[in-house]
């Protein structure tokens, strides 16, 4: 349907976005907002001189995390990729070990999986979450995969397979509590990677709070943003007391001496990045409302074209960070990307499914049937919370 009137209702969805964001020329995929507290704060952190990486702004900022996710620990970062290094490597991910991930996901995920020295497995994704699909865990873990030792072993390369590492994308929760029960069954450790569903909620329950550890990005394009940082969140508190010791540079607490007792990562959030975060964290509730205000206003405006508009699933409450359609080809995609993009309005694809890249195109996959069909057709429209 959409192929006949396509650039009809192409300039129509230009002309609706433009409308969205008169203020801004080309309208940005996601652009952060800095209305409240962030001069103040990191004018406050220049004039403390507590610029690095100790000062009260890391302590909030964690505290913060707790309060937001209701982890009882949090872990600030320099970056989310590192946080899910350690995440990873915590969690007992050894090299020659292999780890369960879904192959659409930013590329970090396999990265982090493969800086642990392991190798990924992609699973397909369900289409109405675009998450980690529990059926298709399931379905490979029995028919693939043996125990010994509780311990999980993949029954074609004889490696243990020692986590699973799903994606809440877009902020959409995936379905979370039956992956958690396939892992416990499976003696995986469930690693999230909630880079970008900070304030999705599944069954009311904050994402990254339901496995062995969550882990979060703050990167300059996702909800709430300090340039750059990271947070790895746990309810195990000998796991935090590891986390924080190795991502800074595991010293051993003395007031003058440097004595470190393994080998540990300069992690460390500055205190800077940590004063912006805790003044855009405050807006968290307000940025997630406009969010979920511009969804809606999205929804039924695609609906009206027949167009598919990706929405939260059931029993989830989505942070709605980048809104997403799904266009009926790749055919449609590229005039899409082609069109919107030359008129100012930014949009991209969704990424490049991670098993087609260079360095993981030799690991196993099941069919990704879902992956591959969201692949082809699934855009990113413009997001960033209306001022
Ligand atoms: C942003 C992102 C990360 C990495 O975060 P950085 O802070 O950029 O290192 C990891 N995973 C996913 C899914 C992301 O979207």
């Amino acid at each position: 349907m959409i192929k006949k009137s396509s650039s009809n209702s192409f300039s129509e969805i230009i002309h609706f976005i433009k409308s969205l964001y008169p203020d801004e020329n080309p309208v940005p995929l996601h652009a952060p907002r800095f209305t409240g507290n962030e001069k103040k704060y990191v004018a406050d952190a220049i004039d403390s001189t507590f610029v690095s990486s100790v000062g009260k702004y890391v302590d909030r900022f964690e505290e913060m995390i707790c309060e937001i996710t209701g982890a009882a620990y949090a872990i600030a970062t320099v970056n989310g990729t590192c946080a899910l290094d350690i995440a990873l490597k915590l969690a007992g991910v050894q090299p020659g070990d292999e780890v369960i991930t879904q192959p659409l996901s930013f590329v970090a995920t396999a990265n982090s999986i493969a800086h642990c020295g392991a190798r990924p497995i992609f699973l397909d994704v369900d289409r109405e979450t675009l998450g980690l699909d529990p059926t298709a865990l399931e379905d490979f873990l029995r028919s693939s995969t043996k125990i010994k030792n509780e311990a999980c072993y993949n029954s074609t390369t004889g490696r243990r397979i020692a986590a699973c590492v799903p994606m809440h994308t877009f902020g959409h929760p995936c379905q979370i509590d039956s992956i958690a029960q396939i892992c416990d069954r499976y003696h995986l450790a469930l690693i999230e990677d909630a880079a970008e569903s900070l304030g999705s909620l599944y069954k009311g329950k904050h994402t990254s709070t339901f496995g062995l550890f969550g882990v979060y990005s703050f990167n300059g394009n996702k909800t709430v943003t300090c340039g750059g940082g990271g947070a790895i969140v746990t309810n195990n508190e000998a796991l935090a007391k590891k986390a924080k010791h190795i991502t800074t540079t595991a010293k051993v607490s003395h007031p003058y001496e440097y004595v470190h007792d393994t080998t540990g990562y300069n992690y460390r959030l500055p205190n800077l990045n940590a004063a912006l975060a805790c003044a855009q964290l405050e807006q968290l509730d307000s940025f997630i409302d406009r969010k979920r205000e511009l969804a809606k206003t999205y929804k039924t405006f695609f609906e009206s074209l027949s167009i598919p508009f990706i929405h939260e699933p059931e029993h989830a409450r989505s942070n709605y960070w980048l809104n997403a359609i799904i266009l009926p080809d790749s055919e449609a995609r590229d005039e899409f990307l082609k069109v919107t993009n030359n008129a100012n309005v930014m949009t991209r694809p969704v990424w490049r499914l991670l098993n087609k890249l260079d360095m993981y195109k030799t690991c196993q996959t099941d069919t990704l049937t879902n992956a591959k069909w969201l692949e082809e057709g699934v855009v990113n429209i413009p997001s960033s919370v209306r001022v």
